[in-house]
């Protein structure tokens, strides 16, 4: 079963939108950015089951098989944080291909010490990830000739070391579970703060949007496109925290 939708918005640019009836993120493949061989970026691989019994990881190599992409040539696996729904395909991702793995150092120490134990929590194993280089706050270009150039932004208050990454030229922004289609990330869970999450929304606010992709969809099988739509967002949003 496919239970992902796919949606793409530029050249080397997929979302993969969950469009399940049980939780599970939306991911993105950044595809043929890196050199070499594995040229494909994935973020956010999600949950390799969720609570319904989907086969949410099974569901995102078929799709990406159908857009003519492999799994195996992933080269890079970036996590926005380390919540089960997002971060548990990980390790298979990395034993499938051999990807590196890239988080935020924030988010990194925050999974060792307390993010693990959301897993046995879901009554799920946590993934063995051991990241070849943290994900700071700047500028980062990938592939050769700086291919794509990314904006990494350490946006926490979901979860300490959260993430959002900018495409500054393609105008999207990928902000896990920060912000959604009218709400924002829980703040309930351990590690979560409102005053951070309200900052990180701000700084998030001002950039120059065209493609909000989000963590997960509120609007089934949606991201927020279009300038307006995305400003109107993030207006409403911000009356909530
Ligand atoms: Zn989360």
């Amino acid at each position: 079963m496919v239970y992902h939708r796919s949606i793409r918005l530029g050249e080397n640019f997929y979302c993969y939108v969950w469009i399940g009836r049980g939780n599970n993120c939306n991911s993105i493949l950044l595809c043929n950015v890196l050199r070499g061989e594995r040229p494909h970026v994935l973020i956010d691989p999600g949950h390799i089951r969720n609570e319904l019994g989907e086969l949410c990881f099974d569901s995102l190599n078929r799709v990406v098989e159908e857009n003519g992409f492999k799994m195996e040539n992933v080269g890079l696996v970036i996590g926005t944080h380390s919540h089960p729904d997002h971060f548990e395909a990980v390790a298979a991702v990395v034993e499938k291909s051999g990807a590196l793995a890239a988080l935020s150092r924030e988010e990194d120490e925050f999974y060792r010490h307390v993010g693990k134990m959301f897993f046995s929590a879901f009554g799920a194993e946590p993934p063995q990830v051991n990241p070849l280089f943290y994900l700071k706050e700047g500028d980062l270009s990938l592939g050769a000739k700086d291919k794509l150039a990314i904006k990494v932004l350490l946006t926490p208050g979901h979860s300490p070391g959260s993430i959002s990454l900018y495409l500054e030229e393609e105008k999207i922004l990928v902000s896990g579970d920060v912000v959604f289609f009218g709400s924002v990330g829980r703040t309930d869970f351990p590690g979560g703060s409102p005053s951070l999450l309200r900052k990180s929304i701000d700084r998030l606010s001002q950039l120059d949007v065209e493609y909000l992709v989000p963590g997960h969809s509120t609007e089934v099988g949606n991201i927020i496109s279009g300038k307006q739509k995305v400003e109107r967002n993030f207006h409403m949003v911000k009356m909530f925290i």
